[in-house]
């Protein structure tokens, strides 16, 4: 079994990032990222200080906008607003989950598509469903850059993902279809998960479960891919494969921590660095 190290692919990634950043520089232009960050969430507040941290490693401009539970819809529509204006801002992330009684689909509509680099912008997905040049969203985008680092051929492969979210699963389900495999897109509804899992050459896991896919679950040298984070009661970290079993079984697997989630990030420096490109064109 070989372990795809995503935290060591993300670091490569960043450090030639930093690199490019620097002739950049040279350039008069400094990519920048503004966070929206609503909310007490822990989870959210941990993930946007990580990209901020990365951000400034890599020589980035980054703010973030921090906004209480309260706030009106108006209010965060018009901060977009005013960033989607901001020369110096490349990028614009919105850090979901939001608040109930906040329309998601309004917000992300409201982002300039030319600065979304987490590519949930119908604009962009439509894009990446018809294969044409857009930003992606950061996590399959991540997945997809750890199947090119370990030369994982995955034309005519067939591919269980599990999971069918808009972050997640449908646009990992776009670009593997791009990428010639034969997709299965599994969720809550799916009568019987194990029959698609095991029939799987790759499984591809984004839920919320832990330990949902078990080792009956995926046939012998499966390849597996584990996107879910989940914080238990002891303060672990774990995905929704139950690793220690079904990763005797398998080919290749992500590892949770330190596989799909530095390279989420990875990738959204990398497409705030293309935006920033743009700009000096
Ligand atoms: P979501 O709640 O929006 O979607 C979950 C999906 O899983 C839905 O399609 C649902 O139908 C499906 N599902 C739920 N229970 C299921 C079950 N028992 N069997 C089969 N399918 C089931 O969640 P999301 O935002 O897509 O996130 C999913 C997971 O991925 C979470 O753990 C999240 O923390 C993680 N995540 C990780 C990264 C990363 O960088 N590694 C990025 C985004 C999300």
């Amino acid at each position: 079994m070989t372990l795809l190290d995503g935290k060591k692919l993300a670091k490569k990634i960043e450090s030639s990032i930093a690199k490019e950043v620097e002739e950049l520089k040279d350039k008069g232009v400094v990519p920048g990222l503004a966070a929206i960050l609503v909310g007490d969430d822990p989870a959210s507040h941990t993930y946007v200080s990580m990209k901020e941290k990365s951000c400034k490693n890599a020589g980035f401009y980054s703010i973030v906008h921090k906004m209480p539970n309260t706030i009106s819809q108006d209010e965060i529509i018009d901060t977009i607003k005013m960033i989607n204006n901001n020369p110096r801002i490349d990028g614009i992330l919105v850090q979901l989950p939001l608040p109930e009684h906040i329309d998601t689909t309004k917000i992300l509509e409201v982002v300039d598509p030319k600065k979304d680099v987490d590519g949930f912008h119908p604009y962009n997905m439509g894009r990446v469903v018809e294969n044409l040049p857009a930003f992606a969203p950061c996590t399959p985008v991540g997945v997809m850059e750890i199947f090119k680092e370990y030369s994982i051929d995955l034309e005519g492969k067939d591919i269980c993902i599990v999971g069918a979210s808009n972050i997640v699963g449908k646009p990992m389900a776009a670009l593997l279809l791009n990428a010639n495999a034969t997709v299965t897109v599994t969720h809550i509804y799916t009568k019987d998960l194990a029959k698609h899992t095991k029939a799987a050459d790759i499984v591809i896991v984004g839920v919320g479960v832990p330990n949902l896919i078990k080792e009956d679950m995926v046939k012998d040298g499966a390849i597996v891919i584990d996107i879910g984070i989940n914080r238990l009661e002891s303060g672990k970290l774990v995905g929704d494969v139950d690793f220690e079993n079904v990763s005797q079984k398998c080919s290749y697997i992500t590892p949770v921590p330190g596989g799909v989630g530095p390279m989420t990030i990875a990738m959204l420096l990398s497409n705030t660095l293309q935006a920033a490109k743009r700009r000096v064109k």
